[in-house]
């Protein structure tokens, strides 16, 4: 399953499997349209579902800059 989430303000929307989707964010109001084939952050960087981040992006770029 996926987690879905804002792009704007990060809230988990829900969860679930799906191919395409457009869900507005209850809370900051922005229209989220998500597609399973291509995730935007996931393609680019490092293809390495361990270190898939879930649920707080910044958390990941913070670790890896302190580790630096
Ligand atoms: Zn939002």
């Amino acid at each position: 399953m996926n987690e879905i989430r804002c792009g704007a303000c990060r809230r988990k929307l829900g969860e679930g499997e799906y191919s395409r989707l457009v869900i507005k964010c209850p809370r900051c109001g922005a229209i989220n349209t998500l597609r399973a084939e291509s995730p935007p952050s996931a393609r680019r960087r490092a293809p390495d579902p361990q270190r898939q981040t879930i649920g707080n992006p910044s958390k990941a770029i913070a670790d890896s800059t302190s580790a630096r």
